[in-house]
């Protein structure tokens, strides 16, 4: 059965009094490499939402790319998305987030930035649920409907080279599953798969080219690539390079596609999934549909028989929404944690849940079960 949002009258009305963006950052000693540009140091984008009654509700904004993107979200939430969210009570928050799309609708054309727009409203929408479950006394997942708070997870975002530590490291950690980054050109490539093939044994191995490869590539690699046993290649191809090309890919012999961190709006998914071009589909909820579009997304996904596994490669906030939307939507998907160190991630809102044997169980609290540490925030905000 679809996963389905919880109707007006199990949730209380909400009264918004205050939106704040928290933009925060931190140094990082080793870059993240990825096939289209390296990280060199980690933003987060916060929102912090308010009620009349002075409850509050964390979300996050996607804001890894580009450089200073986060800065441009911080400023839409402040000057647009704040006003509109404030403006009058909601039943739901999905009817603030219908608002927010609709009221900035004719900016975003204006200014061609609707991605940006569909981020910082994603945002804003996770904080709002976070409250709205707060209010509630019960955990995002539970409201959501989902049967357990026990997801499975992969560790992520392994570059193609000196990753063997972090890879003993999540082993030590009860990591089952694991994903390296490829698309550094067919040698760095087979060496880190099967570099990280030898050291996890016969555990599961991802990878992801990140859109670096062009149609040709990607039909001769595939075969050869897939021989070490993945469970799948992700994003082979540009995201928009339409569903032809997809579906020559999708007809190769070998590892299942995966998808989705680059995709947008319920069309757009819609049409992936009933081409059925994706084996594994992987909406960022911080970078498009917060709650409100994302879980029904997930239900359509799984209602389809394709895998819904959540991208998610930034701060706390945005991984614990992620790890309660899976839980949430069910389907047995695995959850992205990226394997790098990054104290926005592992610090900010206090320890994170341990992993026992591939799975994680999400904190028993209301909402999303943690708040950002004040302390931590006014630090990282320092550091920009
Ligand atoms: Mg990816």
């Amino acid at each position: 059965m679809a996963a389905k949002l919880p109707n007006s009258n199990q949730l209380p009305e909400l009264n918004i009094v205050k939106v704040e963006p928290v933009l925060l950052h931190a140094p990082i000693d080793t870059p993240v490499m990825t096939s289209f540009g390296t990280l060199t140091k980690r933003a987060v984008l916060l929102v912090r939402v308010e009620d009349a009654e002075g409850a509050v509700g964390w979300g996050e904004v996607f804001g890894n790319f580009p450089m200073h993107g986060a800065e441009n979200r911080a400023h839409l939430i402040r000057d647009y998305l704040a006003p509109i969210t404030m403006s009058e009570s909601w039943d739901t928050p999905a009817a603030a987030f219908a608002a927010m799309t609709q009221q900035s609708h004719i900016m975003t054309i204006q200014c061609g930035e609707p991605g940006s727009f569909a981020q910082a409203i994603a945002g804003v929408d996770i904080a709002l649920w976070d409250l709205a479950a707060r209010r509630a006394g019960a955990p995002l997942w539970r409201l959501l409907g989902g049967e357990g708070a026990t997801i499975p997870v992969y560790a992520s975002g392994l570059n193609p080279r000196g990753f063997e530590d972090i890879v003993a490291g999540k082993l030590a950690a009860g990591y089952t599953a694991f994903k390296v980054k490829i698309g550094f050109g067919r040698e760095t490539d087979l060496a880190a798969l099967a570099g990280v093939r030898q050291l996890i044994g016969e555990r599961r191995l991802m990878s992801d080219v990140n859109q670096s490869w062009d149609l040709e590539t990607a039909c001769a690699n595939w075969p050869e690539y897939s021989e070490f046993d993945l469970s799948w290649i992700e994003e082979p191809i540009a995201a928009d390079q339409g569903l032809d090309s997809w579906r020559r890919i999708a007809a190769l012999p070998g590892a299942p596609v995966a998808a989705g961190e680059n995709l947008l709006g319920d069309a757009q998914f819609d049409d992936y999934i009933a081409s059925k071009v994706l084996g594994v589909v992987q909406p960022d909820m911080c970078k498009w549909g917060g709650f409100t579009k994302t879980l029904p997304l997930a239900g359509r996904i799984i209602d389809a028989g394709q895998s819904y596994c959540p991208h998610f490669l930034a701060g706390a906030i945005g991984l614990l929404a992620s790890g309660h939307c899976l839980a949430a939507a069910g389907g047995g998907g695995m959850l992205e944690i990226d394997a790098n160190p990054n104290p926005l991630r592992e610090q900010l809102t206090g320890a994170l849940p341990a992993i026992n044997d591939g799975r994680m169980t999400l904190p028993e609290g209301p909402g999303l079960g943690a708040a950002p540490d004040l302390d931590l925030i006014r630090d990282f905000q320092s550091k920009g």
